[in-house]
């Protein structure tokens, strides 16, 4: 018998985790779904399989589930189905949980110390061939794309063997993937990692360097010759974790420190630009413009769902869509940025096929006043050369997941396709799949594809065509 969730935030109301897997073969759906929309739309959230062991935990923290909607002919099959990742299989035959929130060692049972505390739980990326649940703390994790059966972890060839991100990119033009990891040489160091992964799944570059300080990286942002690590004040300290304080802490003495490095060149060309504090879990793209590099980023004053090194959580401010502008011409190591949008908004997202390159459309989650990232309102268009924007708003109560743009034909215009969302309708407790026209975004759904259940907030997703 295991033991009930604690009544916290993470563990109630629609961030409560679901604790079954099933499937269901043809789903109601209201309205028209589109005959060229053939895939899956594929998501991965934190779905905790048991109770925590110590008061550490976080919501980033649950086991990873993925939910998939397979669409094709007008029907839509769903089946959710956790990642059983090496934790989540010892803890299932111990019938508790038995690490430690981080994998802190103090609150670890004996029967998992030392073992992996991988969760798999942030992202997806389709590569190589291959489907892969991410998470920042560890290696990928394979999943088979047609059952979600669990792989394991993947080490390709041997030469991924620790952290890798959630976010890493693929690079439309070459299809090479591009990845980093941060402390990515032992526990909260600041050694970060760069790397390249070619179209058929070899790695094909890995360079350790020295960030300015530990921090939490989340998200990188890549270019067609360049790449950005924005180093930004949300520290990581071993040293601070033993004395019982947070093991991640806003401490914005530190400042925001962020790297750009050339592509071709590697780690030897990085240069760091620096700025005031502030923080940025998500980039919606970067590009060139001459000598500048240009980068689209949810930005933060402060870290939000992070306490400072003092343990306290102080106000949570909202993401702004922010143009941080690097002049490579120019000496010294200042940088210009400024806000495009004044609409608090998350989990941005963009027509991939335009990943690094100049571009046009952008997507994110959006709030209403008085929402949170992770529970957003609506899901709003940014035009990003001209910051026109349009939204579309879920009735009062519900909420909506990061959008993920599929486009119309392979070789559509930019942004011309649809947007794939999950709402969590608030008064059923339940959750929908809503499809959307990118040229109609404001007329709401096209398609609603309803579940009996709900789909937990999660984070991101991806679309497998075909
Ligand atoms: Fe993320």
């Amino acid at each position: 018998m295991s033991r009930p969730f604690p009544k916290t935030r993470p563990f109630t109301g629609n961030y409560a985790p679901i604790l079954m897997e099933c499937d269901a073969y043809d789903l109601p759906v209201d309205g028209e779904l589109p005959a060229g929309l053939r895939g899956t739309l594929l998501r991965n959230g934190a779905n905790p399989q048991f109770a925590p062991r110590d008061a550490g935990y976080h919501w980033f923290l649950g086991d990873g589930m993925v939910h998939a909607f397979g669409i094709a002919d007008g029907r839509v099959k769903y089946r959710n189905r956790w990642v059983r990742t090496p934790k989540w299989e010892l803890e299932h035959a111990a019938g508790e949980a038995l690490f430690g929130s981080w994998g802190n060692p103090m609150t670890t049972d004996p029967r998992a110390q030392g073992k992996d505390w991988g969760i798999a739980n942030t992202s997806l990326v389709w590569h190589g061939g291959r489907l892969f649940a991410l998470e920042e703390g560890h290696q990928p994790f394979e999943l088979a794309p047609d059952t979600l059966d669990s792989r394991g972890y993947h080490d390709f060839g041997g030469k991924i063997t620790g952290r890798f991100t959630a976010h890493p990119r693929i690079d439309p033009e070459t299809g090479e993937m591009v990845f980093f990891a941060y402390t990515a040489d032992g526990m909260l160091t600041s050694g970060m990692l760069y790397g390249t992964i070619s179209p058929s799944g070899e790695v094909t570059r890995k360079e350790l360097f020295q960030a300015p300080y530990c921090a939490m990286v989340h998200d990188f942002a890549v270019t067609r010759n360049h790449v950005l690590f924005p180093v930004l004040p949300l520290t990581g300290s071993l040293p601070r974790a033993i004395a019982g304080g947070p093991a991640f802490a806003w401490e914005p003495d530190k400042g925001a420190w962020i790297g750009v490095m050339r592509r071709d060149a590697g780690t030897s060309s990085l240069r760091w630009f620096r700025g005031d504090p502030c923080f940025v879990f998500h980039v919606m793209n970067a590009w060139e413009d001459g000598e500048q590099i240009c980068a689209e980023v949810v930005r933060y004053d402060r870290a939000p769902a992070f306490p400072d090194t003092k343990g306290e959580m102080g106000q949570t401010g909202i993401g702004r869509l922010a143009r941080w502008r690097f002049d490579l011409s120019q000496p010294g190591d200042s940088f210009a940025w400024d806000y495009i949008d004044d609409m608090a908004s998350e989990f941005p997202r963009i027509d991939d096929r335009f990943t690094g390159l100049p571009y046009r459309h952008g997507w994110l989650a959006c709030e209403r006043p008085e929402g949170r990232i992770e529970a957003a309102g609506g899901i709003e268009h940014i035009d990003v050369t001209s910051g026109r924007r349009t939204v579309c708003w879920m009735p009062p109560g519900d909420s909506v997941s990061e959008p993920v743009f599929v486009p119309r034909t392979p070789d559509a215009a930019e942004g011309d396709g649809w947007l794939l969302a999950v709402a969590w309708r608030g008064a059923e407790h339940r959750s929908d799949l809503i499809v959307l026209d990118t040229g109609a975004l404001e007329d709401g759904p096209i398609a609603t594809v309803g579940l009996s259940h709900r789909v937990p907030f999660g984070f991101h997703g991806m679309w497998l065509p075909g």
